[in-house]
């Protein structure tokens, strides 16, 4: 069986992947569990050498893998070089990180203690559509420095990049069995690593709905699980705030890829006494947006990854929605949708509360400091955020009382490699990145040596 992959730009086919069925899994499963003992055995230097290679592989093909994301995804350019950059650049952090795996030498009496830091062995990573080249590299790369073995599931309607970036890391001289891309739908493939018991660790990023089923499947087998899920994030600018600076930058936070993104800034918080002079500046930030062909050079949005994808985008703006502005979008064929502001919006509106995933902007006015902490924690997700402020203490206080994993103040900057990355409450279990990510793909190992004559 075959899938087409179908462009969202123009909507032709542009691809036909394998749909692997469970005996493939099954099979690719014990191939990554047999080369299990000699990945984990390579000596730290030399593991570190081979994901120095995939870096430089993948920054030489950089360009290739970036013309593929804008076909295969819609992604603009100018993300798509940036993402292909960061998995280069996630692959070279964690090259650093074999040598570096430290245990611990605890003090006891009657001998000696150590700690060691083993791997799981297979490892399970499940990538959605929206960011398909930097999210399987937060999970391939820390896994495979930390020794285990990746078996990765793209999601069906993304899986070009994925593929290619395995095919690099081959050629850069990472076994074949030790890091496979396995094509197929979330319910055979991607079920198929929750339920199978070599599998020791699942690493998912996708909807809510989906990660709580993988999380009851998990609990089945005690099985490890990094979950990266929705977000509701709230950009609160306060009246003080550079307003000029934090409208400007507003219609990116929200309407960057296409507002595909878990940590969009999709509420934005305001306070009611800045209100009108906000929504002044805001206006011509969204018109002057650029909506068009995703391979122009200065495109700062493209399409929505599918049909369906924007069926549900439609049903959260219907006819008598408070639609204040809008930007412009081409005509089909592309699945495009154009960048759409709502306000003002009742913290308790639909729009409010639920993820989108499209190019929509739910305006909320708050009276001050207390209501904008209240509003901004009044919802089920707490994966990201920022905060336009002047007044420091304010900016402290209020991030410190936002539940949210990734919060900015006075930018919209969320995902870092160098830093931890995970969200509160419905938003994630985990943290993916940053200096603690192998701790999410390895087992701590105590061990005691008597030292008894
Ligand atoms: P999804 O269904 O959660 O898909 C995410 C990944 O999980 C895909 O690789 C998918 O495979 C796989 N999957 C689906 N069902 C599975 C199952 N039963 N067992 C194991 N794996 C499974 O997300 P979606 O349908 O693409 O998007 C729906 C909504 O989720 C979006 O509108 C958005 O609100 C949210 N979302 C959030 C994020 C995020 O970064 N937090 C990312 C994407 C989507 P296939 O696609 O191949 O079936
Ligand atoms: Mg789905």
């Amino acid at each position: 069986m075959s899938h087409d992959v179908v462009s969202p730009v123009d909507e032709t086919v542009i691809a036909s992947v394998d749909e692997m069925g469970e005996a493939k899994v099954d099979d690719a499963i014990a191939r990554a569990a047999r080369a299990h003992g000699a990945w984990a055995a390579i000596a730290p230097g030399d593991r570190a050498r081979l994901l120095a290679r995939a870096a430089e592989a993948v920054d030489a093909a950089r360009e290739e893998l970036a013309h593929l994301e804008v076909r295969n995804a819609g992604h603009t350019i100018s993300n798509a070089r940036f993402e292909a950059g960061n998995v280069r650049d996630v692959l070279a952090y964690f090259a650093g990180s074999p040598e570096r795996h430290f245990g611990r030498q605890i003090p006891v009496a009657g001998g000696i203690d150590v700690t060691f830091r083993e791997p799981l062995g297979v490892v399970g990573i499940i990538v959605p559509w929206n960011f398909p080249m930097p999210i399987a590299s937060w999970g391939f790369a820390p896994a495979l420095a930390a020794g285990n073995c990746v078996v990765l599931k793209p999601a069906e309607l993304t899986p070009l990049t994925a593929m290619r970036i395995a095919a690099l890391c081959h050629e850069a001289g990472i076994p074949e069995d030790v890091f496979q891309v396995l094509t197929g739908p979330g319910s055979t493939v991607g079920w198929r690593f929750v339920t199978h018991e070599t599998v020791r660790k699942i690493c998912f990023t996708g909807s809510t709905a989906v990660g709580k089923r993988i999380m009851a499947g998990c609990a089945d087998q005690v099985k490890r699980l990094t979950l990266e899920l929705g977000g509701k994030s709230a950009n609160i600018v306060f009246a003080d705030a550079d307003l000029e600076r934090a409208a400007a930058t507003a219609p990116t936070s929200v309407f960057d890829n296409a507002g595909q993104d878990c940590c969009a800034r999709s509420r934005l918080l305001i306070e009611r006494s800045a209100y009108d002079r906000f929504m002044e500046l805001l206006e011509p930030a969204v018109s002057a947006f650029r909506v068009k062909d995703p391979s122009s050079e200065d495109a700062q949005m493209g399409p929505l990854i599918s049909a369906e994808q924007r069926r549900t985008v439609e049903g959260f703006v219907p006819e008598d929605a408070p639609v204040a502005f809008r930007g412009r979008a081409p005509d089909p064929p592309g699945y495009w949708y154009p960048p759409t502001v709502l306000a003002p919006v009742q913290p308790g509106d639909r729009v409010a509360r639920e993820e989108i995933f499209g190019p929509v902007l739910a305006v909320i006015p708050f009276e001050d400091e207390a209501d904008a902490i209240r509003i901004a924690n009044d919802t089920p997700y707490g994966l990201s955020g920022s905060i336009w402020t002047n007044d420091l203490g304010r900016a402290i206080r209020v991030s410190r009382a936002v539940e949210s994993g990734t919060l900015s103040v006075n930018s919209h900057s969320s995902v870092r490699y160098w830093t931890p990355f995970g969200g509160f409450k419905q938003s994630g279990l985990g943290r993916e990145l940053g200096p603690d990510a192998l701790e999410g793909f390895s087992e701590v190992k105590n061990v005691f040596i008597s030292t008894a004559p």
